[in-house]
């Protein structure tokens, strides 16, 4: 691609060409070269900009630029994460770093998750810096490292060391939002107002141990596997968040009669689990994590010696908790699983706002109904985490807006993280028009 002079503005497809064929793939990052080059373009344009990364470790530089505005809103913050997962494993029918264009889509890895939501804002940053109208407020993109890991190299540092960058700004836009879910012959515009929060709890099972020639009975092992078989079979309580009343709510206004009495009883926690029964198989998948706390085992460990029955088996479990649920709550709900014999270890807790802002709702849920007319726009929590997270200490709320109108025949779930990651250009093109139109009429 050439480099731009300072007045052409570089196409979506060639922006997001160009950023696919860095292998940014998180673990181990290498964000660098990416953001360099995003920083030379930045810089051909006139675009104020820093390259910032945690002490020892240039090789995971993120990268915060700002377009002035007019002074008639806050500073509005775009964020977006570089890195990519690894395709390790994968099968593609095309090579995941060239960025190539066929069957109307940009391929390779990021196209979704997120370099085509970090082009569609790059995008707008650049057309904001070159429109002879300021942008209402500041325009600030924190292209970020570190996000698939957990982001502690990337959002975590800037919020930490560097929280002036983001002085005044009460909005961002970020990921997971605004994508077209097709249910029942209708179209949902999910937009990402909260996630769940973490805990990372260790069981320890102790049981007699021995020799491995002798018959053991009711083992750390043999524990550890009750307790699995249980934590299959029973789960936290339901809960109905804010969040959750509210997604359910909008959805029940465009759905038939019949329709709208199943999401009537999923709004009711004595009737939720039946409700969801009655949902395809993949509605149910993407909603069920928005009702209740999950308790997910990750990783067993216990036994080194082929001859040696273990006394001690641990067990990790990936907790995610529904805004207002706490650390409390679900080592409550761990201890009932697990039984006696067992220590229960909570390794890691990240707390989680407890109530969810949705003042921007109604903005961003105008502008994808009209530029889709007969959609629904509706508020939609994540069950994985984010960099919504961290910017959230800074006391800012962050939106996932990165708007795609997508065709029906498209799994497009499965495209996240998975093998032949695309982005269909209409959708790309289809985004930066919206993020354009985002960022110029916000007013706080
Ligand atoms: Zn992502």
């Amino acid at each position: 691609m050439p480099t731009p002079d300072s007045t052409a503005l570089p196409s979506a497809v060639e922006l997001l060409q160009r950023l696919i064929q860095f292998d940014t793939s998180n673990p181990p990052g290498q964000e660098r070269e990416c953001a360099l080059w995003l920083k030379a373009l930045l810089d051909d344009h006139g675009i104020a900009n820093d390259l910032l990364h945690p002490p020892g470790m240039p090789e995971r530089p993120s990268l915060v630029a700002r377009v002035p505005g007019r002074g008639d809103a806050p500073p509005l913050l775009l964020q977006g994460h570089i890195d990519v997962v690894g395709v390790h494993g994968q099968r593609w029918n095309r090579d995941p770093f060239a960025g190539e264009t066929a069957e109307g889509c940009v391929w390779g890895r990021g196209a979704v998750d997120m370099k085509g939501g970090l082009t569609m804002m790059l995008h707008a940053l650049l057309r904001a810096h070159h429109s002879p109208q300021p942008p209402p407020g500041d325009l600030i993109l924190a292209a970020v490292a570190d996000e698939e890991m957990g982001g502690r190299q990337g959002a975590a540092h800037l919020v930490y060391e560097h929280p002036h960058l983001f002085d005044g700004v009460k909005h961002a836009f970020g990921e997971l939002g605004g994508f077209t879910v097709h249910i029942r012959g209708h179209r949902f515009y999910p937009i990402m107002v909260a996630e769940k929060h973490i805990c990372r709890i260790r069981v320890t099972f102790l049981g007699q141990g021995g020799h491995g020639s002798q018959i053991h009975r009711d083992t750390a092992m043999s524990r550890a596997a009750r307790s699995l078989r249980r934590m299959e079979r029973r789960h936290p309580p339901f809960k109905i968040v804010d969040a959750t009343r509210s997604m359910l709510e909008g959805m029940m206004e465009v759905m038939s009669t019949r329709e709208a009495t199943v999401l009537r009883m999923a709004m009711n926690p004595a009737t939720t689990g039946m409700a969801l029964a009655m949902m395809g198989n993949q509605t149910r998948r993407m909603l069920e994590p928005m009702f209740r706390d999950t308790i997910s085992p990750t990783i067993i460990t216990g036994g080194q010696q082929e001859n040696a029955v273990p006394s001690e088996v641990q067990l990790l479990l990936d907790c995610r908790l529904l805004p207002g649920s706490t650390q409390s709550d679900i080592v409550r709900q761990v201890m009932s699983l697990v039984g006696d014999n067992a220590e229960v270890h909570v390794e890691r807790y990240e707390d989680g706002p407890p109530t969810v802002d949705m003042t921007l709702l109604p903005y961003l849920s105008n502008l994808l109904e009209t530029a889709d007319p007969g959609s629904k726009a509706i508020p939609f929590m994540v069950a994985g985490g984010t960099d919504a997270k961290w910017f959230h200490n800074l006391g800012i709320d962050t939106y996932g807006f990165t708007p795609m109108r997508l065709p029906d025949n498209l799994n497009f779930m499965a495209l996240f993280h998975g093998p032949d990651e695309r982005i269909p250009i209409d959708a790309l093109n289809f985004g930066t028009a919206l993020m354009h139109q985002a960022v110029n009429n916000y007013r706080g």
